[in-house]
């Protein structure tokens, strides 16, 4: 893929950049290295300081931000100032919290005993480079969600952005300098996917994390296994949305509209498959379908628009099949479903019916606007449709019967369970999958010490 910003409402190519060469990467990887070596030993006051900075600077350059993030990959722009608006609160929640999460822990004393110990403590340590390979949706989201706490931690980050979002992944390095981070804290490296095999390979990287695609997370794990190099990897989702006959309906299709289309049904943890209880199935196919069809589809840069267009021609390709083949095997369709004739990249909201196991809209990914309904006839049979998917990121249940919350909440698999709410990261909780969603944990506590060496400090 070449390096360059498209605009996805109209085709056209806006910028492009030549990509790193090798002198340039070794560059980058030996003042990572340097930066490692003295940035580590900073104070966690200092790192919350300068991160501080940086979420202001943020929040200030937000309208250019969102503009350039919105003509790189075709969000709505309200919802790229939104995105804005939750890093630099992650910033600022990591700048108020590392601290106490990285503390060292005391072990209990009879257990220090026990080792023969007058002491024993846990700290956490930070690891070194870490690579980050990041995906195109939320261009500004993922890159924090990762930055934040592993330069809280001490390490250093080093991005391989995607190939179609290069003014974000420079803005990105630029924005931690001007916030006073030192040199090579923060680097964005221009390069192909081909590039990251070496890179990782270096041995002054010491770790990855990916968010993306399975065959990219695949490639990466298996060059950081063959390296014995930790990594953390965020993969694609296919989240079951049940609702059983006790929801509150409005509320559940009103939600389940947003939780479908939201970055224009381009989010890991959209709600995508829709599983209705049969004795609500027809009354909430009728309000979700009204809302799909009442949103606006339009130019992403216009304040009303709710829908723009998807990111690259390929991806619209791949969502048009997906869509056709299963109405050419009996699916049916409830709103949209046909590829407008306009300039970019744009796709109806879409609503499919009588959608069945053998279609490969079933266990693939719908990344654009597209939502398929299924009918259950009891909390058994939703559980195993809403299990029965090669993913398992996240999952919505709409239910005010606690026996069924605590079913769900036992048996789904997934890596959250939202009940009555869709779902959406906080910096506080945990976020990541099971299955081929994914390992490891990005947020919270949990994901600041992904990247830390946990020591064992042992003292006689
Ligand atoms: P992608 O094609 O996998 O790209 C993601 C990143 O990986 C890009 O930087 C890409 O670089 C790089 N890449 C691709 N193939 C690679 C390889 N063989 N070796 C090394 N790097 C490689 O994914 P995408 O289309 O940008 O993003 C959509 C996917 O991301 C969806 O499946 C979505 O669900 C998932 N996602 C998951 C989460 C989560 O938190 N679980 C969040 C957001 C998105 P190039 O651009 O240069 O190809």
């Amino acid at each position: 893929m070449p390096i360059a910003t498209v605009n996805p409402a109209n085709g056209e190519t806006l910028k492009t950049y030549g990509a790193l060469g090798a002198e340039d990467i070794e560059r980058r990887l030996a003042t990572a290295d340097a930066a490692f070596r003295t940035y580590r030993t900073t104070s966690f006051a200092e790192r919350a300081r300068l991160m501080r900075r940086a979420a202001d600077l943020l929040e200030e350059d937000s309208q250019d931000t969102a503009r350039v993030m919105t003509t790189e990959m075709g969000k709505p722009i309200k919802q790229a100032r939104a995105e804005v608006a939750k890093c630099a609160k992650a910033m600022r929640w990591y700048a108020d919290h590392a601290e106490e999460l990285l503390v060292d822990e005391e072990a209990p004393e009879p257990e220090a005993r026990d080792s023969g110990a007058s002491r024993v403590l846990v700290r956490y340590r930070p690891l070194g480079p870490v690579l980050a390979v990041m995906p195109w949706n939320f261009p500004l989201w993922q890159v924090i969600r990762f930055a934040a706490p592993a330069l809280m931690a001490g390490n250093v980050g080093l991005l391989k952005h995607a190939s179609n979002v290069p003014q974000t992944a420079l803005y990105l390095e630029e924005l931690f300098h001007r916030a006073g981070f030192p040199e090579g804290c923060f680097q964005t490296l221009l390069i192909g996917s081909g590039e990251v095999e070496g890179i990782l390979r270096d041995e002054r990287v010491k770790a990855a994390t990916l968010t993306g695609s399975e065959p990219a997370g695949r490639a990466v794990a298996s060059v950081a296994g063959d390296e014995v190099k930790k990594t953390v990897l965020e993969l694609g989702g296919s989240d079951p949305y049940v609702v059983m006959p006790s929801a509150d309906l409005d509320r559940a299709a009103k939600t389940a509209v947003t939780a479908r289309v939201q970055n224009t049904g381009q989010s890991c943890i959209a709600a995508k498959r829709f599983i209705v209880h049969t004795d609500v199935f027809d009354a909430f196919a009728e309000r979700f379908t009204a809302g799909m069809k009442a949103l606006n589809v339009g130019d992403p840069l216009d304040e009303d628009t709710d829908v723009g267009p998807l990111s690259s021609e390929q991806g619209r390709d791949g969502l048009v099949e997906l869509v056709d083949e299963a109405v050419e095997s009996g699916a049916t369709v409830l709103c949209g479903g046909e590829r407008p004739d306009r300039p970019g990249w744009y796709y109806p909201p879409t609503v499919l019916a009588d959608v069945t196991p053998a279609m490969r809209i079933h266990r693939e990914e719908t990344f654009g606007p597209v939502a398929t309904l299924y009918r259950a006839a009891g909390l058994d049979e939703a559980v195993a449709i809403a299990n029965d998917s090669p993913f398992g990121l996240s999952s919505n249940v709409w239910t005010r019967d606690e026996a069924d919350i605590d079913r769900f909440v036992r048996d789904l698999e997934a890596g959250g369970v939202y009940v009555n709410g869709m779902t959406a990261s906080h910096p506080a909780f945990p976020f990541g999958g099971v299955k081929r969603s994914g390992y490891g944990r990005e947020l919270s506590g949990h994901g600041i010490r992904e990247f830390c060496n946990i020591t064992t400090v042992w003292h006689g």
